[in-house]
């Protein structure tokens, strides 16, 4: 291993136990490097080195206790650290959502996900950049700065969680947490190469959360390889009193030791999600992954999920309306930002007005108009109605078989700027990931190749409610015997 910053979560945390190197080395490593690349990927919006300086010590201590004592005792992240997306509170650490409303915005609590992390031991390196409360997929709705795609410093990274996805690939950071909604962890792992779980509703706690969609809303994580996001799941999954639409059903134990089977496996193929309008070079490299399951013994099954056409407008339905509702409490009373009137209601409007990008602004006015009377049977009911449709197809389908293989997104990375004045063009980007969400179902993202301009595609798994297990373990076997998540940008070698 040339430096620290390659290691994977799961070395990371073997070589701190082991003694090989300490957290701080470690930590100051992953700081060095963002210090020297993020200039110019924009992937954090906050750090806070001294406090994670501090943190690493205290690991330290604990470790170098730890292991005269019984290593095997010690929390099993301790000392290693993450990045966190910004829109997961951590107690006393800004929390911005990328928006200018929450700009000095200080949570007093830290959100399930996060706590069970920390744990476990791991230590916090910063808040990674988003679109604006989630919204968009590219990050460039984010109102602080446009992360880069590692790749091609000209392309966006995807979002919303573009600042997590960007900073696993270029190693500032060995694994990070994101959200996803309609595709906010699964199409940047897919633009940036990394592998991310989007998790089964309800599977890991929203407690920490700011809103977007809540019907909708996920936390996962992105990571170097099918192997650290499992462990990240692992850690964070299961039932919490805060979140009372987490299940409290048993996680499995997602040891993955490297001679995972899929053999008889069955593996389906959805006719809908190979359309017109998919870039020849992703559709090759997901037909390629394809061949690869079934060269690992899997059954490949083509199947039908006939109102896959009905996601797109579904959830954007769906999930602005459910927006309009959780935005509501940013009116300057709370939280964040106030833009000061002797009137009240003047207040507010000035408020919201300064506070909320273009983007979001127009999620609310959809919103609110597909909720409002005389609209909400037509828009909201209809498509509550389409998603309980479109659910079924993901129900009948796995009585068919056990994992579902797809396209993550159309394209790969495409140019910064590209659809900035063409929303609609933005929203066809999640054409294939909005539907897990709608589901609910598990989806999971990890590179297969690249396109022809050098750019990695992804590979999405999705799996019946609660299935994430079975989705490490295929794509855990494929990464056994390729390494297409091996592969760094050139760019960054030299750092
Ligand atoms: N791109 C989608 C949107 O803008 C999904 C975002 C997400 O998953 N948070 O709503």
């Amino acid at each position: 291993m040339s430096s620290l910053t390659d290691l994977t979560l799961c070395q990371a945390a073997a070589g701190l136990r082991a003694g090989d190197f300490s957290s701080r080395e470690l930590t100051e490593a992953c700081l060095a490097r963002i210090e020297t690349l993020d200039g110019e990927l924009k992937t954090f919006l906050t750090l806070v080195p001294e406090a994670t300086l501090a943190q690493a010590d205290a690991a330290d201590k604990d470790l170098i206790a730890g292991r005269k004592q019984d290593v095997e005792a010690l929390p099993p992240l301790l000392g290693v650290p993450i990045a966190v997306k910004d829109v997961l509170a951590v107690a006393g650490m800004r929390a911005t959502a990328g928006s200018k409303v929450l700009e000095n915005f200080v949570p007093p609590y830290t959100a399930t996900a996060v706590q069970r992390l920390l744990d476990a031991g791991v230590i916090i390196l910063g808040k990674t950049n988003t679109d604006e409360f989630a919204m968009g997929s590219s990050t460039e709705n984010s109102a602080y700065e446009t992360t880069h795609n590692p790749w091609n410093l000209a392309r966006v990274p995807g979002g919303s969680s573009g600042g997590s996805a960007a900073a696993v690939k270029a190693r500032l950071a060995p694994a990070a947490l994101g959200s996803d909604t309609g595709g906010s962890i699964r199409q940047p792992a897919s633009y940036c190469g990394v592998t991310g779980i989007k998790t089964t509703y309800g599977r890991v706690s929203r407690y920490g959360l700011i809103a977007y969609g809540s019907s909708l809303d996920t936390v996962g994580a992105l990571g170097r390889d099918a192997q650290d996001v499992s462990v990240l799941f692992k850690l964070m999954a299961g039932h919490d009193p805060k979140d009372a639409t987490t299940l409290d059903v048993p996680v499995p134990e997602v040891a993955l030791n490297g001679s995972e089977k899929i053999g008889g496996l069955r593996v389906g193929v959805p006719k809908e999600y190979f359309i017109e309008g998919i870039q020849p070079g992703v559709e090759t490299a997901v037909r390629a992954a394809i061949a690869q399951f079934e060269a690992l013994g899997a059954e490949i099954r083509e199947i039908s999920l006939p109102y896959t056409a009905y996601a797109l407008p579904v959830y954007y339905i769906i999930a602005p309306a459910e927006a309009s509702a959780n935005l509501a409490r940013f009116d300057g009373v709370r939280y964040g930002l106030r833009v000061p009137d002797e009137d009240m209601i003047q207040m507010y409007k000035e408020t919201r007005g300064a506070g909320f990008g273009p983007e979001v602004k127009r999620r609310i006015m959809l919103g609110t108009y597909a909720l409002s009377a005389g609209y909400y049977d037509a828009y909201y009911g209809q498509a509550q109605k389409v998603r309980t449709l479109i659910k079924q197809d993901f129900t009948k389908a796995f009585e068919e078989v056990d994992v579902i293989a797809a396209p993550v997104a159309p394209t790969t990375a495409f140019p910064i700027g590209e659809h900035s004045d063409d929303p609609l063009a933005m929203y066809l980007e999640d054409v294939f990931t909005l539907p897990a969400n709608l589901a609910g179902v598990p989806g999971l993202a990890f590179p297969v190749g690249f396109d022809g301009e050098n750019l990695p595609v992804g590979v999405q798994l999705m799996g019946p409610i609660f299935g994430e297990e079975r989705l490490f373990r295929v794509a855990h076997a494929y990464q056994q015997v390729t390494d297409w998540h091996r592969q760094y940008p050139p760019l960054m070698v030299a750092g």
